[in-house]
């Protein structure tokens, strides 16, 4: 069983991270930076990198960081890595900080990474009919809880 609480400790840094990126107080590529560091830090215990970028995978694309208004795409990657050929270890070459991305991104990597595009990208309108919306429609908004649980308060006492 993995441990869910360091995730939800680097989500936190995550949350301050878009914060001050929605501020202006630091610029995207730091931003990007810290939160792919997040991610990698969950392994210094038994974690789960994509729950420590949970408050941003619902609306933000995880590639180019752009904010997907409700209803629309963001694509996980993770349910499709199968037809797309994209590694996990390939989050690091591409930039990517969390599994889901928009339809243009998607859309990018798919003709990066895949050996024959057509039929990927049939593949993938194929497995998009049948499944659960939640996994592919931006919610529009950051995560209101942090995997389940509330956020620390007083992590803004410096706002
Ligand atoms: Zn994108």
């Amino acid at each position: 069983m993995s441990c869910h609480d360091i995730g939800r400790g680097m989500n936190e840094v995550v949350r301050m991270t878009i914060s001050l990126l929605d501020k202006g107080e630091i610029e995207m590529e730091p931003a990007k930076k810290i939160i792919a560091t997040c991610r990698a830090a969950v392994n210094w215990c038994d974690g789960n990198e994509e729950e420590a970028s949970l408050y941003i995978s619902n609306c933000r694309c995880g590639k180019c960081m752009k904010i997907i208004p409700k209803g629309e795409k963001l694509l996980s990657l993770y349910s499709f890595d199968d037809i797309i050929g994209l590694q996990y270890r390939d989050y690091r070459t591409e930039h990517i900080v969390s599994d889901k991305v928009c339809e243009q991104c998607f859309d990018e990597l798919v003709t990066k990474y895949s050996d024959d595009v057509t039929s990927a990208k049939e593949a993938t309108d194929k497995r998009l009919e049948g499944m659960n919306s939640k996994e592919y429609i931006s919610e529009g908004a950051y995560q209101n809880d942090n995997n389940g649980c509330r956020w620390v308060r007083g992590t803004d006492w410096f706002d």
